[in-house]
């Protein structure tokens, strides 16, 4: 067998036309979606996310604007700026790039971020309503990933789905969202033994590590579905999943490369959560 793959780039194509249609009539209503992003220090790769970030907005019609500040930043002048552009009207979405320094508590910047312009999706409130089945703000790579699903036309219900990765920002929002369309969803992790006897088993298989090439063909089931979350940078420079493509390819029935499976995805969701935050601010949704 081999897997088809799962094109994020084309997918997120996709999302991106449809968020450029949106603000296109929001900006008609006199409503101009903004995003604004925060980056404190100078970490090569959030460099390139927030670059990235900030092109794909202005693409689509986002206003989007970057502070950068400096790695000696403390927390409390964070707390300040985040607390500021909670009360500009003008700014519809704030995303805090992670990670910060050491010295600056992620989970209290992300809980002065005011829910209603979370575009990460991170804040306890949001993820909250998420556990509840609420409608809210969605963490952007389990929303790519949900987004991908539904564009093979893959059917949950009853489906065994397992995630490998319990992050707060990828495997607990998936597995929920998984669970949300009744999927049984088995998480897995660290501690987990027998990896294998969950992966053999999985119809659907999350793998949201951040080790290189760790899950190969021999542990998945045949004719998965596999997501591939990984982004690792091999010793030759490669860029690489956390699944090892090849072998997986050959029992998989679907499948997302690395690059361009769910880190398109990503961003495209990112754009996707500045639109809807602002309607919800203007009481459209
Ligand atoms: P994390 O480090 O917060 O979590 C990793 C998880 O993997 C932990 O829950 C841990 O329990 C589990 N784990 C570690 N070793 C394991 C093992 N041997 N067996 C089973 N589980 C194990 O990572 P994260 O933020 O969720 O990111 C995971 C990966 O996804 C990273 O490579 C990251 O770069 C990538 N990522 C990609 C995107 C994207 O847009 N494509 C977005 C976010 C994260």
């Amino acid at each position: 067998m081999s897997a088809i793959i799962i094109d994020g780039k084309e997918i997120s194509k996709k999302v991106k036309e449809e968020v450029r249609l949106e603000v296109e009539k929001l900006k008609s209503q006199g409503i101009p979606p903004k995003l604004t992003v925060v980056l404190v220090g100078d970490d090569p790769a959030s460099q390139v996310y927030v670059r990235n970030k900030e092109k794909s907005a202005r693409k689509v019609g986002i206003e989007s604007d970057t502070i950068r500040l400096p790695a000696e930043t403390s927390e409390e002048e964070l707390v300040e700026l985040v607390k500021k552009l909670n009360d500009d009207e003008s700014v519809n979405g704030i995303l805090v790039q992670l990670p910060l320094p050491d010295h600056i508590s992620k989970d209290r910047i992300i809980e002065t971020i005011s829910p209603m312009k979370d575009a990460d999706g991170f804040h306890p409130y949001n993820l909250g309503r998420l556990m509840a089945g609420l409608e809210t703000v969605i963490p952007c790579t389990p929303n790519g990933i949900m987004r991908m699903l539904d564009e093979i036309g893959f059917e949950l219900k009853g489906k065994n789905a397992v995630v490998i990765g319990r992050s707060v920002i990828v495997g607990k929002p998936v597995a929920q969202l998984l669970l949300s369309r009744h999927a049984t969803v088995t998480t897995c992790h660290s501690r987990t033994k027998n990896l294998e006897f969950y992966t053999k088993n999985a119809d659907v298989l999350v793998v949201a590590v951040g080790r290189p090439e760790m899950i190969r063909g021999e542990q998945i089931k045949e004719g998965a579905v596999v997501i591939d979350v990984g982004i690792n940078r091999k010793e030759d420079g490669k860029l690489v999943g956390d699944v090892h493509f090849e072998s997986a390819s050959e029992v998989a029935s679907w499948i997302t490369p690395v690059p361009g499976g769910v880190g398109p995805m990503t961003v495209a969701m990112l754009l996707y959560n500045t639109v809807y935050l602002t309607k919800k601010q203007h009481g459209i949704v």
